[in-house]
């Protein structure tokens, strides 16, 4: 589901404005700028893509250019020194990063790209690849095996299950990085499928999880904007007693009402949108909100009640199919601690490092303890900082 680097250097800050500079001398074409803005769903994450017109100053920025020459039809790349450095992510001492598009490139090829200029490694070089798949060696070209031997680096994250299906997994059949092009790279090993493992809501939605997680869901938003992070926004006020409009996915009048009202509280002045600064201080004060109700110190599998209906909205955001009760419908946000909202945090809980990798679910792992309280209040922010 994802392979990524944990220093949050390598995350792009003001990741809601990341700028794409196209270069005027070799352009891409008006359907690829296109792909660009759109192809990745950012519905409910903390990033969106910009195209700035003026040659850009600053380092922080990707510029994109065709290029025919390449190897495959899309390159990411992190220029430092006049060098590419070979990985994927944003770096602080470079000079630029590039995404390199041949005229063939598809929005698939874009996908992947910017997968990459995200942060996310080749799902097929994570450091449990060899389980999944077996590399057909005599047929990759050595100068193509840094693209699919596995990377080991104690800085690398693996998120989630192995994915065959990730945007950033290489199909069987590449021609340009093999031998005999009409010759798989690799062939699959497929495990049975754990009944413990939560199941999302798409193949899509198990790429940007890892993104959600990188960049947290609290996303800018105006009126009528449609997103899954509305709920937790819903959510949220209600348990801090603001008003809030009907419980879906649109951002209302009412609701965003009580969003200025709570501004004005929190002394963030006079703002008729949902903005990073109204996240980050909804997300402090979710540790306050989320602390089990009747009687309980945490919410665990059992527990019913809104606090739990808050964690879901949250899980919900996050990509996992919850199931189909509840309300809004088809969401699974009813209320009800059971083995779903149960298999979803403690994927999440393994994910961010609170639990390693073999635990079980049970009574103690799906306990929200302050540690997960902290996790998912960083999630409505900036996302998941991950421990050395
Ligand atoms: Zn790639």
């Amino acid at each position: 589901m994802g392979y990524i680097n944990k220093e949050r250097s390598t995350r792009w800050p003001n990741s809601e404005t990341i700028p794409l500079f196209i270069d005027p001398d070799n352009p891409i074409s008006d359907e690829q700028k296109n792909h660009l803005l759109n192809v990745l769903d950012l519905e409910d994450v903390r990033v969106n893509f910009i195209i700035q017109t003026d040659n850009p100053t600053q380092p922080d920025h990707i510029r994109v250019s065709r290029d025919d020459s390449i190897n495959a039809k899309g390159e990411y790349g992190i220029i430092i020194n006049g060098q590419d450095i070979g990985v994927p992510g944003r770096h602080p001492d470079a000079t630029h990063h590039f995404i390199k598009l041949r005229s063939t490139a598809t929005a698939e090829d874009i996908r992947h790209e910017l997968g990459h200029a995200l942060g996310l490694f080749h799902e097929h070089q994570r450091s449990d690849a060899g389980t999944f798949i077996v590399l057909e060696i005599s047929n990759i070209k050595p100068s193509s095996m840094q693209f699919v031997n596995p990377i080991i680096d104690n800085h690398l994250l693996t998120i989630g299950q192995y994915n065959y299906d990730s945007m950033m997994h290489y199909p069987e059949i590449m021609p340009n990085h093999s031998v005999d092009a009409s010759q798989p790279i690799y062939t699959k090993t497929p495990l049975p499928v754990d009944p413990n493992e939560p199941a999302f809501l798409s193949p899509n939605h198990a790429d940007m999880y890892t993104i959600k997680l990188m960049y947290g869901i609290g996303k800018s938003l105006d009126l009528g904007d449609v997103s899954k992070s509305v709920l937790v926004l819903k959510r949220v006020l209600d348990a801090l007693d603001y008003g809030i409009g009907p419980f879906d996915i649109e951002l209302d009048q009412t609701t965003l009402e009580s969003v200025v009202e709570f501004h004005e509280d929190k002394n963030l002045g006079f703002t008729d949108t949902v903005t990073s600064a109204t996240w980050n201080k909804l997300g402090s004060k979710l540790p306050f909100i989320m602390i089990g109700g009747e009687g309980e110190d945490t919410l665990h599998l059992g527990a019913v009640g809104p606090q739990v209906k808050t964690l879901q909205c949250i899980l919900f955001s996050l990509g996992f199919d919850l199931g189909i009760t509840g309300d809004p419908p088809n969401t699974g946000i009813d209320g009800q601690y059971g083995q779903r909202t149960g298999k979803a945090l403690v994927r999440l809980k393994k994910d961010s490092r609170i639990l390693s990798e073999n635990a079980s679910i049970n009574n103690n792992t799906t306990t929200v303890d302050s540690n997960t309280r902290n996790m998912l209040s960083s999630l409505l922010k900036d996302g998941i900082d991950w421990p050395e």
